[in-house]
């Protein structure tokens, strides 16, 4: 088999990634596509027109702004960030992640965060060769085990904490106080992630310069423009010049600086989108809530995290998917989610076909 790479990949990809699988995404074309946070509202038209003309003074033989000046100032305006506050753009949060992975972790570094959580976390610090300390959630209401996570920090040392707030999967916020308590305590940073800040009724983005070791990180994913990829990390001028050091210069391509300033100059459509997928969360969370056999928790995201009489999530998600509804099926992916399957909120029209679906299989 001379042309069988596989003696090479076992003597060379290093054993940590040879252990490591992909993050799978599933086919989706013809499903009711509940399975990974999306908005299920497409671009007004006239959104869209104007934004195929901005396009058109594009020049794309030319490479992009590598600092994306235009865009920065603009969304630092949207933030309301001070001064001393800046913001660096990634290609989803997922490549900030990255970023910060690779400036503060490597070889003997310690990344924590809390689990169940979201699992770049632990994905992008096993790909970058850095340790790696998942913290157990309380089980029954997905708070935050204080004590573990203060005894964590003292014992790792961990030179970034990341949280998700709200957590994902289960789409809780974690108590205020405690997070304080967390980056008070914590020898290096911490990344507070905000992916569903649109749909949540709190936010550390307003603390920013009240720490020096607190990170920021948004995205627009989740508020209709998961095809965009653009992520923000906000934090200390000084901090996100280090983190400049490895962010590859041209990142952000021309396409989506220009798209992402369009966006901003008319947020309220999507701000008013999430209101109404807000709305919609809580008519889905009531009756999913009265189907016998179905444990919901309460969510400040756009998903719910629900659970299904025991050993009956993998028969409810295959039931659901070949019905035409596609949800995330999260039994057997952490200790603490057995049983329990995740499903983002759509259209009303799609929630109710989820929900009547969800009803006939049980
Ligand atoms: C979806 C999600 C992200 C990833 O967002 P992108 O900007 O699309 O890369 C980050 N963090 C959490 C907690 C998420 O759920």
């Amino acid at each position: 088999m001379q042309h069988d790479p596989a003696e090479r990949i076992a003597r060379w990809v290093r054993p940590k990634l040879l252990d490591l699988s992909s993050y799978h995404v599933p086919e989706s074309g013809g499903y009711i596509k509940l399975d990974a946070m999306e908005s299920p509202y497409p671009w007004p038209d006239d959104f869209v027109s104007a934004w195929l003309e901005k396009l058109r003074s594009i020049s794309l033989n030319r490479y992009c702004d590598p600092t994306a000046g235009i865009l920065r100032e603009r969304l630092r305006e949207f933030l309301q960030l001070p001064d001393s506050i800046d913001v660096m753009l990634g290609n989803g949060s997922d490549e900030l992640i990255q970023i910060l992975t690779l400036a503060l972790g490597g070889h003997d570094r310690m990344l924590l965060s809390p689990e169940p959580g979201f699992v770049m976390y632990r994905m992008i610090a096993t790909a970058t060769g850095s340790d790696y300390a998942g913290v157990a959630l309380n089980e029954t209401d997905f708070s935050l085990n204080l004590p573990a996570m203060l005894e964590a920090l003292e014992r790792h040392q961990p030179a970034i904490v990341f949280i998700a707030y709200p957590n994902n999967p289960t789409g809780n916020l974690f108590k205020r106080q405690e997070l304080e308590q967390i980056i008070e305590q914590a020898p290096g940073i911490v990344v507070i992630d905000e992916a569903y800040s649109a749909f949540a009724s709190d936010s550390f983005m307003t603390d920013l310069d009240r720490y020096d070791n607190l990170l920021v990180m948004g995205t627009f994913s989740k508020m209709g423009f998961a095809g965009l990829r653009l992520g923000y990390l906000a934090g200390h001028v000084a901090w996100l010049e280090q983190f400049d050091k490895v962010r590859l210069p041209y990142n952000i391509g021309s396409v989506v600086q220009v798209t992402t300033v369009h966006a901003l100059d008319h947020m309220d459509i999507f701000q008013n989108q999430a209101a109404r997928i807000r709305a919609d969360r809580s008519e889905l969370l009531r009756s999913l809530a009265s189907l016998e056999g179905v444990t919901t928790w309460d969510s400040e995201t756009n998903f719910i995290l629900f659970r299904v009489s025991t050993g009956r999530a993998g028969e409810v998600f295959a039931g659901l998917k070949s019905q035409g509804v596609l949800i995330k099926q999260l039994d057997g992916s952490h200790a603490a989610l057995h049983d329990c399957l995740r499903v983002t909120v759509g259209t009303p029209e799609e929630n109710r076909a989820f929900r009547d679906s969800l009803a006939s299989l049980l």
